[in-house]
């Protein structure tokens, strides 16, 4: 209980041996401090006290402490930094509870270890002074708090070094223990009120300053927009303008505040403007994009938009603009040219000689010139929404879809579609088309153009000249060309399908005698006579051609037994048995048939007809009307 004695080192031993002492000591002391120190900032960590970790010098402090002259070191280097606390997160009482730590660390420390009570009285009275004379207090009550804890201090110091009973001695270092804590409780309120004080310091100088960059920047705006603004008075005089504005027009602001009327920078017709709409403006409060043309001081025109909004009085009374000015010569400038371009299309497709039509994706009109209705013979407004499919002839309805949907796949032009088209009055003309995509925002398809002429002379004469290339002039029968085309598809499909079909020629008996007595355009008569006929036997699917003179083919895809074609053969021959009326006469003629059959009598036409030909000479060598098969 060696501690106890608190007086028992202060002038008790001689100065060496206290030293000597005290160096035993200071081992013992640095131990304490340090783990006290690590449970300090142990708990700091666990609270979270992250800005207090400044007291992160308390290792140092503490270490210090048996140094004591450290100790006033180390709270002048707390308070600098107190000072310098800007933004802790923490409420206060956090740090209240560290200094009352921190107190008992230091009484801890201070009664295992000896001490120079005269040091500690020195050390505390600095200490008072400073708290104290930081005090956010007026200066007589910091001085006077000063002095009084300074007295208590000397006389708590007092009793201790002289007191005799050990209850005085610990009545006095509580009462030094208390006042301790009232000062770092005290310098904690001030810590505070430091820290706030600064804050809101800082904070006013931020907002100031942000207020000031904000006005710049707002003035810079104004000032620098690619817009003019301007405000007006109530007779129309400047009182603001940018200088956007300023440099558009030529004028500096000495000329035009106060001193220029917006009439006075724009045109007479603008002028006439401005006076219809001025008065309106101050008594509606706004104006949304009216168009002036303002004159610049070197006299060259701009033509300009104008929005404006009204500041007016609390009473509603006028007080002038804020307008805003678009330059829009540009703008003006390229609505000329579309505008000049689109009339002269619009003249273009108008009095183009072919028709031009624009549909949607539905295939609607969108777009017809004249000529289009000329060439359908409805009104316009009989066209336009109204699908092309009412104006085409049905049999083109799928292929007309077709092209329209490939030009959308491929966003390619199809520049020849025939389709046939329907008057209103339902005759019908051929249209060549063209077809082109019409492209809207990111070249998305959005319809179809197209420019039709009337091909229907073309088309006629074409369908005549392929009737004629495959039919035969006489009779309208198709002719070997022809013949053949049948004959090869007939083929094809009757070896997909694993199936024969017959081939029979058929030659008129004495044709020759008909032409020789009755003359030539008799025989040709009877030629068309016998073709009608032979038709008419015929199923549909069958093809009856003339190959020659009187010579003609009949081609049977469904007739595959040779026992059929017999079948058929003998029909023919007796439908032959009737006689033929031709200009008013009637004539009885037979006819010698050939049959071949494929695959059994050869593979291609040629061969088969050599055969059946064969078979048509074998009947006629036997007595005419009759018919005969082919062998092999
Ligand atoms: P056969 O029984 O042997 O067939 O005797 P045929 O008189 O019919 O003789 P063949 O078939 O050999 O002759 C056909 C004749 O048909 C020869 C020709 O004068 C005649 N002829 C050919 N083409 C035409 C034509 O376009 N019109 C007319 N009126 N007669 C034609
Ligand atoms: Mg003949």
């Amino acid at each position: 209980m060696k501690w106890f004695d608190l007086r028992r080192l202060d002038g008790y031993l001689p100065p060496e041996l206290e030293k000597a002492y005290r160096l035993y000591h200071l081992k013992d002391d640095i131990r304490v401090a340090s783990i006290t120190m690590s449970l300090l900032c142990l708990l700091l960590v666990v609270f979270g006290f992250n800005d207090y970790l400044l007291f992160g010098f308390s290792p140092v402090f503490y270490f210090l402490i048996s140094l004591r002259s450290a100790y006033f070191i180390y709270f002048l280097i707390l308070i600098f930094f107190l000072r310098k606390i800007v933004d802790p997160h923490k409420y206060d009482v956090n740090l209240f509870v560290w200094l009352v730590c921190s107190m008992a660390l230091v009484l801890v420390i201070n009664l295992t270890r000896p001490a120079s009570y005269t040091g500690y009285l020195v050390i505390d009275v600095i200490l008072v002074l400073l708290v104290y004379l930081a005090m956010p207090m007026p200066m007589l009550a910091r001085s006077l708090g000063a002095l009084f804890f300074t007295a208590g201090d000397i006389f708590i110091f007092y009793i201790l070094r002289h007191a005799s009973s050990p209850a005085i001695s610990y009545a006095s270092i509580m009462a030094l223990v208390m006042a301790n804590i009232g000062g770092m409780y005290t310098s904690g309120h001030l810590y505070s009120f430091r820290r706030n004080a600064f804050k809101a310091r800082i904070e006013e100088s931020n907002s100031r300053e942000e207020l000031q960059k904000a006005a710049q920047e707002i003035s810079d705006l104004y000032h620098n927009a690619p817009s003019g603004y301007h405000s007006l008075d109530k007779d129309g005089v400047f009182v603001r303008i940018n200088d956007t504005e300023l440099e558009w027009l030529g004028y500096t602001r000495e000329e035009t505040i106060g001193k220029k009327k917006f009439p006075d920078v724009i045109t007479p017709e603008s002028l006439e403007k401005f006076k219809n709409e001025f008065p309106g403006f101050k008594e509606r409060g706004w104006v949304r994009d009216l168009e002036f043309d303002m004159v610049r001081k070197d006299g060259t025109v701009m033509p300009v938009l104008v929005s404006a909004t009204a500041i007016k009085d609390q009473s509603g009374n006028y007080l002038m603009s804020r307008s805003t000015v678009f330059d829009i010569t540009e703008i003006k400038r390229l609505r000329d040219v579309v505008t000049e371009s689109e009339k002269k299309y619009r003249t273009i497709l108008e009095e183009m000689h072919d028709a031009y039509f624009e549909v949607d994706l539905a295939g609607n009109y969108t777009f017809v010139n004249n000529r289009l209705c000329e060439m359908l013979l409805y009104s316009r407004e009989e066209l336009m929404g109204t699908s092309y499919r009412h104006f085409i002839a049905e049999e083109d309805f799928k292929g007309i879809f077709t092209a329209y949907n490939k030009v959308f796949r491929t966003g390619e032009s199809n520049k020849g579609v025939v389709m046939k088209a329907v008057r209103k009055d339902g005759t019908t003309w051929f249209a060549e088309c063209s077809i082109s995509p019409i492209r809207k925002q990111k070249g998305k398809i959005t319809g179809f153009r197209s420019v039709a002429r009337d091909v229907s002379e073309r088309v006629e004469l074409q369908n005549r000249l392929s009737q004629m290339a495959m039919h035969d002039g006489l009779t309208g029968l198709p002719n070997r060309v022809l013949l053949n085309d049948r004959f090869e598809m007939a083929v094809a499909r009757a070896q997909r399908q694993k199936k024969k079909l017959t081939i029979m020629i058929l030659d008129l008996d004495k044709f020759k005698l008909i032409n020789d007595t009755l003359g030539h355009g008799t025989g040709d008569g009877l030629l068309k006579s016998v073709s009608a006929r032979l038709s008419m036997l015929v199923r549909k699917s069958d093809t009856v051609a003339r190959i020659g003179g009187d010579e003609f083919v009949v081609l049977l895809p469904e007739i595959a037994e040779g026992k059929d074609a017999m079948n058929t053969a003998q029909k023919i021959v007796k439908a032959f048995g009737r006689p033929f009326t031709v200009d008013g006469h009637d004539l009885n003629i037979t006819t010698s048939i050939g049959i071949a059959l494929f695959p059994d009598n050869g593979e291609d036409m040629e061969e088969l007809l050599k055969k059946a030909d064969t078979a048509m000479y074998y009947a006629k060598e036997h007595g005419r009307n009759s018919y005969k098969l082919a062998e092999n």
